[in-house]
């Protein structure tokens, strides 16, 4: 068999590790997943973040690579678009696409890690090892040492080369960063806001106590709530909000009187629907928000980091997973090209330049994305002229299917593009249809195609100007 050969260690056997895993043994190579936490298939844990996430098509095309597609859409609730909350209990549907069959899912983090543990460790030539956490690494060598949690002992594990997918905040990464013996450029910027976890629990017959079939949000301005729905009729509500500095911050929300007075005001329909809100906001943690860029991603031609390890971003693309797992499918195919052909040792090296070469740009224009989506999301969507774009851009997307892309649907529905093209693209569109919105340049009594036309034509100016 092909690869056979080479073995590879990679450390961090959360989404991104544990596909990469299955991937590259689906190619031949022996490996080692090591994890620092408890095996979550047999240990209940707190997933540490994000009980859910959304997939979306760059993420499914990457476990349709590793051939459990299917199987990841069985724990899927798609969710057609977001419901908007106003501050009276108001809602209304704003669809993510005027095409048909265009949606995100929402998946549990848990569920879809242990899938992809169960994938992997089916494979012969996978070793999952648990309760063993990397504390460095000798980069030059492709020698990580870890501590055993059971029996406290250090241990090391070597291999041909070593894959860091140890997340957001990686100790491989580190090591490149401590290494004084080669350039690494590294930032890391946080929101001035955090993240806390709240549940809407199942209704009493099992089913939901809101729309299924949406992402909600409560736009506030500062603040925001989201939920999304979960298989056994919960949602997870996620309310973001600036730490201090606000007149709703989590520095001053710190009693129950002062959380339950918030909710009401700005939240009055979510509150009816959280029976526990007040024990769940002083019992689950507060969590930080930050973006991490890296550069290079890889040292010696032995060491590589994929997933949030080289890129963490914050959530409001829902992109972070569907990135990292994209990440495998690039790797994929840089080893295509690359790979030795009779089975001699690869030259890494050049391996690992091919992937950063390949997908730094896109990595970095997600990131950028999804801070702009921060503020589109918490500020934007309840505003007039917000809905006035969606409403042009559903219109263009359903009578034009083949003609119009939002940014929201390149960057979330065309896998086949890369996330800087859809970043471009979609900058340039917005520009144009908030631009003529504002000139009263489109007006009611022109025909969808007409409007499409015109925005085109400005489009390509803006793509022109920058
Ligand atoms: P992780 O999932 O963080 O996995 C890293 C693994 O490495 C973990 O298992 C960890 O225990 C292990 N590890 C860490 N250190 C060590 C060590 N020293 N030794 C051994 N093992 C180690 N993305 C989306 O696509 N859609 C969403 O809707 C979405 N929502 C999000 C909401 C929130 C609030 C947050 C915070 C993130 C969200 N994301 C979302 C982003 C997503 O969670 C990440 O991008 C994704 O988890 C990255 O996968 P990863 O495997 O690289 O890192």
């Amino acid at each position: 068999m092909k690869n056979q050969n080479q073995k590879i260690v990679i450390i961090g056997a959360g989404l991104c590790g544990s596909l990469l895993a299955l991937r590259m043994a689906q190619r031949g190579y022996q490996v080692q997943l090591i994890e620092k936490r408890p095996d979550l298939r047999d240990v209940t844990q707190d997933a540490g973040r994000s009980i859910n996430l959304a997939l979306s098509d760059r993420g499914l095309k990457a476990l349709r690579l590793a051939g459990v597609e299917q199987d990841a859409l069985k724990l899927c609730i798609p969710m057609l678009g977001r419901m908007i909350h106003d501050k009276e209990g108001n809602t209304f549907m704003s669809n993510y696409s005027g095409r048909e069959n265009e949606y995100i899912n929402s998946i549990s983090r848990p569920g879809l890690n242990m899938l992809l543990l169960d994938a992997a460790e089916a494979m012969s030539n996978v070793e999952i090892i648990f309760n063993k956490g990397c504390t460095k690494v000798n980069l030059e060598n492709g020698i990580a040492t870890f501590k055993d949690y059971n029996t406290k002992d250090e241990i090391t594990y070597s291999g041909d080369i070593i894959l860091g997918t140890d997340g957001a905040g990686s100790v491989v990464r580190k090591a490149m960063f401590n290494d004084r013996n080669f350039l690494f450029s590294f930032s890391q910027n946080w929101l001035t806001h955090g993240y806390k976890e709240i549940t809407i629990p199942a209704a009493k017959d099992g089913g939901y106590r809101t729309e299924k079939g949406a992402l909600h949000i409560w736009p506030r301005g500062e603040d925001m709530l989201i939920a999304l729905p979960n298989l056994d009729g919960s949602f997870t509500v996620t309310l973001f909000a600036p730490y201090s500095n606000s007149d709703y911050c989590f520095d001053n929300l710190t009693t129950p009187e002062m959380v339950m007075a918030y909710f009401k005001t700005e939240y009055p329909d979510a509150v009816t629907l959280m029976p526990n809100l007040v024990e769940e906001f002083f019992g689950n943690p507060t969590g930080p928000l930050g973006t991490i860029k890296c550069s290079p991603w890889s040292s010696f031609g032995k060491v590589c980091l994929l997933g949030d390890s080289a890129h963490a971003i914050v959530p409001f693309y829902g992109q972070g997973m569907n990135a990292s797992f994209e990440d495998v499918v690039v790797f994929d195919e840089i080893l295509n090209k690359h790979e030795s052909k009779n089975n001699e040792s690869n030259d890494w090296k050049k391996i690992f330049y091919a992937y950063e070469m390949a997908r730094k740009k896109d990595t970095d224009a997600i990131a950028d994305l999804a801070v702009d989506n921060f503020h589109e999301m918490k500020e934007h969507t309840a505003s007039p002229l917000f809905q006035q774009k969606r409403k042009l851009e559903m219109a263009f997307e359903s009578q034009f299917p083949t003609e119009y892309f939002s940014k929201y649907s390149l960057v979330t529905f065309n896998e086949d593009i890369t996330y800087h093209a859809a970043m471009t693209l979609g900058r340039a569109q917005d520009k144009a249809i908030l631009n003529l919105l504002d000139d009263g340049k489109l007006t009611d009594d022109m025909a969808v195609k007409e409007k499409l036309a015109l925005v085109k034509k400005e489009t390509a100016e803006a793509l022109h100007d920058d």
